[in-house]
């Protein structure tokens, strides 16, 4: 009898695709790679995710896995992701027709883009690469125009800076922690976060409105759903300070491109460091890197470091499909409403 049919629309390792293979899966590889994820077109999509029982990958564009994707396939128990975001699967749709699906916040990924964050965050303030291009072009030794920002409150009475952290969960709330040291001021806007979380991370817990009015460095780190998608467009950044900058590592669409990129060529804000864009792989010629040191820009690789990356998350995506065609309840599961629909279907029914 064949295998399971595994749909592997943006392969992870070599090591993964042989332990599903060696479980007794058939796969079928998409061509959507982590250095270009936008991969195999629709139709084809659709004909690879044809009778299959799972479909696995990292992050992908140019597809979204909607409903008629999971419609292909009257045996599709689970739908895995290497990675923390599933902003490209219609959720809803699979719990909706009984389909689990999982993903990987692992410490490696998330942790890495906290690190990452900081980092940009400092190679703005700072004018790291201003300082460093200023000698080595040899435009001479000192200028006022590198002075950097120092970012923490003084006993001479400095106040230090005002950090906006918007989305309070994993990487929100360890960035908070690996500010508080620097003695800034932390505010935070979070509507589904307890107020004992804030406290405990000495977070201010503020309005969103608030959050852009007061903060220099406004740092998104919200999942994109309806309501975060241009949660910062024209009127937000209307209340924000000329001197602040937006940073973004959580997903492109969470901010208003065309309405940030007009409030940068206008000095309405100072600065943005983005890791996502709202297409992806950006556009060489999009504005946002045409701006010099005023936009620090990163090819969506905050959570790739050495020691680190995805590797872990293809460990868990490779084990959760196999515990789902196993007939068991897989550990990383994203939708658990859809549970007690997808027991009745496939619990205790092995496919392998
Ligand atoms: P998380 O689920 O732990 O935290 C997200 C937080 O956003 C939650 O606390 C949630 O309550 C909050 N939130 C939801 N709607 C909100 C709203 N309207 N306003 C304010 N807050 C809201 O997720 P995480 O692991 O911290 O990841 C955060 C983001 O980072 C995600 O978008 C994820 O996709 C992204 N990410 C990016 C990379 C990268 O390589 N750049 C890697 C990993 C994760």
């Amino acid at each position: 009898m064949p295998g399971p049919k595994v749909f592997v629309f943006a392969p992870g390792n070599e090591a993964s695709l042989d332990e599903m293979r060696e479980a007794g899966c058939e796969l079928t590889l998409g061509t959507a790679r982590w250095a270009d994820p936008t991969g195999d077109t629709k139709d084809k999509f659709v004909e690879n995710a044809t009778h299959a029982d799972a479909l696995v990958g990292t992050s992908i564009k140019g597809v979204r896995i909607d409903r008629d994707v999971m419609m292909a396939s009257e045996n599709l128990r689970v739908i895995a992701k290497y990675t923390v975001g599933v902003d490209e699967i219609d959720v809803d749709d699979a719990t909706e027709l009984g389909i689990l699906v999982t993903h990987a916040p692992t410490e490696a990924n998330w942790g890495g883009v906290v690190e990452s964050t900081v980092t940009m965050l400092l190679t703005i303030l700072k004018k790291t690469r201003e300082r460093d291009n200023y000698l080595k072009d040899g435009k001479g030794w000192r200028d006022d125009a590198l002075t950097g920002t120092y970012l923490g409150s003084r006993r001479d009475g400095n106040i230090g800076i005002t950090i906006g952290i918007v989305g309070m969960g994993r990487i929100g709330s360890r960035f908070s922690r690996f500010m508080l040291p620097w003695g800034v001021n932390l505010v935070g806007y979070d509507p589904y976060v307890a107020d004992e979380h804030f406290e405990s991370h000495q977070v201010r817990r503020v309005t969103y409105d608030e959050l852009l009015e007061q903060s220099d460095v406004v740092t998104f780190h919200v999942v994109l759903t309806k309501e975060t998608r241009h949660m910062l467009s024209a009127r937000e950044i209307g209340l924000m300070k000329p001197t602040s900058i937006v940073i973004n590592t959580s997903r492109g669409p969470v901010i208003d491109e065309p309405e940030l990129i007009k409030a940068l060529q206008e000095d309405r804000i100072a600065g943005a460091a983005m890791d996502v864009f709202e297409q992806e792989p950006i556009d060489l010629n999009n504005p946002l890197l045409k701006m010099g040191d005023k936009v620090f820009a990163t090819p969506h690789m905050a959570a790739n470091n050495h020691g680190a990356g995805i590797g872990p998350g293809i460990v868990w995506g490779t084990a959760d499909v196999l515990h789902a065609l196993r007939g068991e309840v897989p550990e990383h599961v994203f939708n658990p409403e859809v549970l007690p629909r997808w027991k009745e279907r496939f619990e205790g029914r092995s496919a392998l």
